[in-house]
């Protein structure tokens, strides 16, 4: 088996997550690619985000009509924040000799030298680079041989502008599934009222403790940087 893996915060997953990981796929002969939303607590920035109950229920209605993609909650379930080496060891010990490979964006790829057992990420996943408008994709100083770089179908699209869109208002059809903008209007997420997205109906928000285990500002959104 040869399984991609996208981490991400996926607050909400949109089309060009959905796009890299299907061309990443393709270019790379995966037999499936494995989403897998952080888990909670977790800040990122100064933000508070959005449950991790809902951001795996977008990720799953995103993908459900596809057979080569699928959802894991492995970093949702593992308490504290989300390092991608222990996202890697779960993975394999659920998926006994797959080769894994690891997909992230170009913003998220740069900080891979200061990612927790960076040695150890690098020895258990094959770390693949995608395409990101409006960053530059290159070796992130880990070696040539260490990294493929692809290019994927450019899309301007964040997270961050969809969260944008919907405070605002402004239409988000297109840049996230259909199934997912009709989760975001169910629930209520990203409305200013929103509390920060925390959490709406399904319980209280967690509050992830200042400075402590709590990476700041990577960009995929994983621990990372906290390691
Ligand atoms: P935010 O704005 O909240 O940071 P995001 O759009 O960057 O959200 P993340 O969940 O942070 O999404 O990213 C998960 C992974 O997907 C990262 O590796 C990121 O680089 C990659 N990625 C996100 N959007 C794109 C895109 N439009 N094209 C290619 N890769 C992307
Ligand atoms: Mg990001």
């Amino acid at each position: 088996m040869r399984l991609g893996v996208m981490g991400g915060t996926f607050d909400p997953i949109h089309v060009g997550h959905l796009v890299a990981a299907s061309e990443a796929g393709f270019l790379l002969g995966l037999d499936e690619v494995i989403f897998v939303p952080t888990g909670q607590p977790w800040q990122k920035g100064h933000r508070q985000v959005t449950a991790a109950s809902h951001r795996l229920t977008m990720c799953l209605r995103a993908t459900a009509d596809n057979p080569r993609f699928a959802v894991s909650r492995v970093d949702v379930d593992r308490p504290g924040p989300t390092y991608t080496v222990d996202t890697l060891r779960d993975l394999a010990a659920a998926h006994p000799g797959a080769h894994l490979a690891f997909i992230t964006g170009a913003d998220a790829l740069r900080g891979i030298l200061t990612w927790r057992d960076a040695d150890e990420v690098l020895r258990r996943a094959q770390l693949v680079g995608v395409t990101r408008p409006g960053h530059v994709l290159v070796d992130p100083g880990v070696g040539a041989d260490r990294v493929t770089l692809i290019d994927v179908p450019a899309l301007a699209i964040s997270s961050t502008d969809i969260r944008d869109r919907v405070r605002r208002g402004a239409p988000i059809d297109y840049l996230v599934p259909a199934e997912v903008a009709e989760y975001i209007t169910e629930q209520g997420l990203y409305q200013p009222d929103a509390g920060g997205g925390v959490a709406a109906g399904l319980g209280a928000a967690i509050e992830a403790p200042a400075g402590v285990g709590v990476a700041v500002n990577h960009p995929s959104g994983r621990g990372d940087s906290a390691g």
